[in-house]
């Protein structure tokens, strides 16, 4: 054990780890990174198979957001937006109105994404209050739906491991059916098709009921990450947004994973011609490089909150690091490397490698569902295929592949029984490729085993 290790197990509290395994497990540090790989202490190096959780676009030590930063550096760290403006902030703003759908021309910033969703949650909230209709109060979520983990984030997300706990804490929302064809468990429904027609007609029916007491919808559209990469039916945002239009309820995308390319487009909306009235975003906006969210709002709901001051319309919300210049500055670097080097454009060849490999996986006997959205996959394991049998949660089968698969130099991390693929946009069809084949060679290994009936027993302190 290397001393930054000791440090860490005396004095460190990791975010969703059981901190017993983490301490009785060796932990890997990691000293640099340099395009898609990271590097340990002893020089060994993995492909960054998970984006840093989601969050690296471009590679890491790009050399345009590096030049960015320090020259950012070289003029001021830290300035407030309290009374004052800085120059990254006003052009980062610019640019991202640019590049979002059409009719989101407000950028309020804050830290990261759930600061982001907790600042859509109080704008939607109060612009009702505003408009005369201060009865709609509530909010409409999805099942399995994540939105972070401040209070009023945790609010609006609904997965029962993270979540349960905090229950007696929350607000109330009116939930709809997760919309996830292959996690469905309802009868007589038994094509995409119909499953898309059962979620819009509940949600209109719960629109016909509540709308005069609804404020906003908020989802993660088209695949929802932190839930284990659940996919939606195609045509579903785009009922949605119809929908929340027809009853006049605001729509909140949460694009916090899915902005920036992942699926494919810089925005997932943009699949199905989207226009939300607010947008949250983070991970990706400072292409992995700094903490920075956004919620993007229209003319309509910016304007609703305009008046005198002893109108008291105003947004009273903030934080001290709010539209920090040296995120900004890497957000600006990091979109105009998207433009420079048309990075969607050149996204198709690397998802056909990811949809080679996800249909190679699909035939492996104990996987479920290898599914993909663009750059996003989920690889769900399932110990009998037929029955749909999971595996033992106690088994820790996901999490023990992706420490397997560490051996052979990627790192990925599972959710559950599902293990997420997310390679930085930058990656080449190569490295994905040889990303992919490291994950089989795990998944292959740890299967062995299960077939020559060893005990596979892992003790992961990653899995949850
Ligand atoms: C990660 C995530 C968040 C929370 O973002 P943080 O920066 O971790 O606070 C919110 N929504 C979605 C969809 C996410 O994936």
């Amino acid at each position: 054990m290397n001393q930054w290790e000791r440090m860490d197990k005396e004095y460190v509290w990791h975010p969703f780890t059981q901190m017993k395994g983490w301490n009785e497990n060796q932990q890997l540090v990691i000293d640099h990174g340099e395009g898609v790989k990271l590097y340990d202490t002893e020089g060994k190096a993995y492909y960054d198979g998970i984006s840093s959780l989601w969050v690296n676009i471009h590679g890491h030590r790009r050399q345009e957001i590096d030049t960015a930063v320090k020259n950012q550096l070289d003029k001021i760290a830290h300035t407030t937006l309290l009374g004052l403006i800085n120059k990254p902030s006003a052009e980062l703003a610019q640019k991202l109105v640019e590049v979002t759908p059409e009719g989101l021309n407000k950028v309020f910033y804050s830290d990261d994404g759930s600061t982001a969703v907790e600042a859509a949650v109080k704008i939607a909230f109060q612009y009702w209050q505003h408009k005369g209709r201060p009865e709609k109060q509530q909010f409409i979520n999805l099942g399995d739906s994540y939105h972070g983990d401040t209070v009023g984030a945790v609010s609006v997300g609904n997965i029962d491991v993270f979540h349960k706990v905090y229950k007696p804490l929350l607000f109330n929302t009116q939930k709809m059916t997760c919309p996830s064809f292959y996690h469905s468990k309802l009868a007589g429904i038994d094509s995409e098709a119909d499953f898309l027609t059962y979620l819009l007609d509940e949600l209109e029916a719960c629109l016909q009921e509540h709308h005069n007491k609804v404020a906003a919808m908020i989802i993660e559209p088209l695949v929802q990450a932190a839930a284990g990469m659940l996919m939606q039916p195609k045509g579903y945002i785009k009922g949605v947004r119809e929908l929340t239009k027809k009853y006049d309820v605001l729509l909140i995308v949460d694009e916090v994973a899915t902005g920036f390319g992942r699926t494919g487009k810089l925005f997932a909306c943009e699949n199905e011609a989207v226009c939300p009235d607010m947008m949250c975003m983070s991970k990706g906006i400072t292409a992995g490089y700094l903490a920075l969210g956004a919620t993007m709002t229209t003319d309509e709901i910016y304007d609703a909150f305009l008046g005198e001051a002893a109108d008291y319309k105003t947004f009273y919300h903030g934080h001290s690091y709010t539209g920090n210049p040296l995120a900004c500055a890497a957000g600006i670097a990091g979109l105009e490397i998207f433009a420079k080097e048309k990075v969607i454009e050149n996204l198709p060849p690397k998802m056909a490698v990811i949809t080679e490999h996800m249909q190679k996986m699909q035939a492996m006997k104990y996987v479920g569902d290898a599914r993909q959205c663009g750059m996003l996959a989920g690889i769900e394991l399932i110990r009998d295929k037929e029955r749909r049998l999971p595996f033992e949660p106690s088994l820790l089968m996901a999490g023990g592949i992706c420490q397997t698969a560490r051996k052979y130099g990627l790192i990925v991390r599972n959710i559950g029984d599902v293990i997420v693929f997310m390679p930085p946009l930058a990656s080449t069809a190569q490295q994905i490729d040889e990303m992919l084949c490291m994950l089989e060679q795990a998944m292959q290994e740890v299967f062995a085993q299960i077939d020559s009936h060893n005990e596979v027993k892992f003790s992961d302190p990653c899995a949850f």
